[in-house]
């Protein structure tokens, strides 16, 4: 009864973890991808607002105007990229799937770094695209030569993430301009999922749609403005995407929520500071906390670390921990291998140091 194409959609691995949590009574939760603040006031009133003044309804399917030209302007102002066209989306995951609808070619190669979010090797399959992944261990970087030995002539296009999850990696200016001239080479498309670039604690981040105009650049608001249930994102790019991307959410999402884009076409500028300044100490108390005891790498975004396990596959630890009340998520649900377990550190400190403390007693089995 049920389509094919739902055979290449795996969630065991994530649910298998969901399910020994159920049992967990006031869980160490350091397995969140979500920020641990509430959103913004002036924004919550800004979208209250905007509910009261009757922006209910449907807007036009590519989003409101005056968001759409302020992200233009944005993204030129703050990352130097120039973006023919944009579409406000139901968050990046409704950008992600509408893009991957519209590009991806049953048998097309799609580069995939490893480790790496897990919507891309599902959406990928699910169009009946082979993913294929780039090892990016020990250190997560993600560069050209790393990428080159896995070009066909069947690519079709490369999945950048940065700052990453879940390692809180990113890409150097040195590496996208190198990653640029090869995409250049093969005529590859480049989708950058830039949703976490906020975070960015040492003032590093940067976008390749600045060196490459065949990028489709992803982003967000659910991690910037902490609103993971509002559903906003939008996709900025070639014409000819957007365009066919546009086609098709008029059949599907039809529009992203209208009282969400009026909200943040007036609070875009919201002062994010305190919040990046507090997530780089929750970076810090975590890292100086486990860094003696596992091999881990410092990231400069993000909030995730990806650190090795001391012990045993990464299933083994992860249940380990789950019993000792600490709920991390195992690497193998981002990657191919079984060696690394992913934390979050979008929780309070009081929780970061409950965790470190189990940690540091799991360390030594
Ligand atoms: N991309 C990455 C790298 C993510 O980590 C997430 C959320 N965990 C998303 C996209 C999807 O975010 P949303 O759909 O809430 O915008």
């Amino acid at each position: 009864m049920i389509a094919q194409r739902m055979s290449e959609i795996d969630s065991s691995g994530i649910r298998k973890v969901f399910d020994l949590a159920q049992k967990m009574q006031n869980p160490v939760n350091l397995s969140i991808g979500q920020p641990d603040f509430d959103v913004p006031e002036e924004i919550k009133t800004e979208a209250i607002r905007a509910i009261k003044d009757g922006r209910n309804k449907y807007t036009v399917t590519q989003g409101i105007a005056e968001l759409r030209d302020d992200l233009q302007k944005r993204l030129l102002r703050d990352r130097g990229v120039t973006a023919e066209s944009i579409i406000i989306t139901s968050g990046v995951s409704g950008a992600l799937t509408l893009a991957f609808m519209v590009l991806v070619n049953p048998g097309d190669e799609v580069l995939i770094p490893d480790p790496i979010f897990m919507s891309y090797r599902h959406l990928a399959s699910f169009c009946g695209g082979n993913p294929v992944f780039v090892d990016t261990y020990p250190d997560f970087q993600l560069t050209a030569a790393r990428i080159q030995p896995h070009i066909t002539k069947k690519t079709k296009m490369l999945i950048i993430n940065s700052p990453a999850n879940p390692t809180g990696i990113m890409c150097t200016t040195r590496e996208l301009r190198e990653i640029a001239e090869l995409a250049r080479k093969h005529n590859l498309l480049v989708v950058s999922d830039e949703i976490y670039h906020d975070y960015d604690y040492h003032h590093e981040f940067d976008s390749i749609g600045r060196y490459y105009e065949n990028t489709l650049i992803l982003d967000g608001f659910s991690k910037s403005f902490a609103m993971t249930g509002w559903r906003m994102g939008y996709a900025a790019g070639p014409a000819g995407i957007i365009s066919e991307m546009i086609k098709l959410q008029q059949y599907t999402f039809v529009c992203a929520p209208s009282f969400a884009q009026y909200a943040l076409s007036r609070s875009l500028e919201t002062d994010l500071s305190k919040y990046i300044e507090s997530y780089k100490r929750k970076r810090d108390l975590l890292y100086d906390g486990i860094k003696d005891k596992f091999r881990i790498v410092k990231p400069g975004g993000a909030f995730y670390f990806f650190p090795q396990v001391p012990w045993g596959t990464d299933e083994e630890f992860v249940a380990t921990a789950i019993q000792k009340n600490l709920l991390i998520i195992p690497g193998s649900v981002f990657s191919e291998r079984h060696t690394h377990f992913r934390i979050s550190y979008a929780a309070s400190e009081e929780t970061i140091q409950r965790g470190i403390d189990i940690l540091n007693n799991l360390a030594r089995r």
